[in-house]
């Protein structure tokens, strides 16, 4: 298996695939919290909907993030991204109007991420809409390609196959001795 590091225009090519769930990584207090969520790309942002809890209530208090993306086609062939970023809530004022829009432009075309965030948990209980996106402050990505797959040698290093798992979990003993 061959390990190759992306371009920045591969990394956003992954981050901009229809249907990008990221794991959103915030923290407060030096409590880390991740969370599955659904954003998509538009320039240098990354927007998403959510309802005011716990992830939200940690990026106010806390704006960094950082974030990963994936795209597992086999144990053998994947893609990872990771995002460095900063949160920004897009509230309803004049100043946000034309950021909203972009981010009405998107969440028209995939209802299903909004939708089950209005959904009551209990009754009565109000759900508060949060449109906010993510400032990409910079962005890095690897992927796995098969053996013999083209490669630009120049990105690319070797996992080599070890000769069996009984001598990997030796080596890792001995380097814990
Ligand atoms: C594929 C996928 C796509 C999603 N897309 C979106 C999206 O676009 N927008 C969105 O707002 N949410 C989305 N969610 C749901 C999201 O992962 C959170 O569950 C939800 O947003 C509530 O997060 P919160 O921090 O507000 O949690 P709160 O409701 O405040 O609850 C806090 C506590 O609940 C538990 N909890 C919360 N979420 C999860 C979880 N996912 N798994 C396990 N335990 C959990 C944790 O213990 C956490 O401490 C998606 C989930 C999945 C699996």
């Amino acid at each position: 298996m061959l390990i190759e590091a992306m371009t920045e225009h591969e990394c956003r090519a992954v981050l901009a695939g229809e249907h990008v769930v990221a794991h959103l990584a915030c923290a407060r207090n030096n409590q880390p919290y991740v969370v599955p969520l659904h954003l998509h790309l538009d320039g240098e942002y990354l927007y998403g909907y959510s309802t005011l809890g716990q992830k939200i209530e940690w990026m106010q208090a806390n704006p960094l993030v950082c974030l990963e993306v994936d795209e597992l086609t086999s144990e053998w062939q994947w893609a990872s991204v990771i995002v460095f970023g900063k949160y920004e809530e897009l509230p309803d004022t004049p100043a946000n109007e034309e950021s909203r829009l972009v981010a009405e432009r998107i969440f028209q075309k995939h209802p299903m991420w909004w939708e089950p965030a209005l959904v009551p948990l209990a009754a009565h209980e109000p759900r508060f809409p949060v449109v906010f996106r993510i400032r990409i402050a910079s962005v890095a990505g690897r992927r796995a390609i098969a053996d013999g797959a083209a490669h630009d040698p120049a990105r690319v290093s070797e996992v080599k196959r070890p000769s069996g798992l009984p001598a990997v979990l030796r080596r890792l003993t001995k380097r814990r001795e």
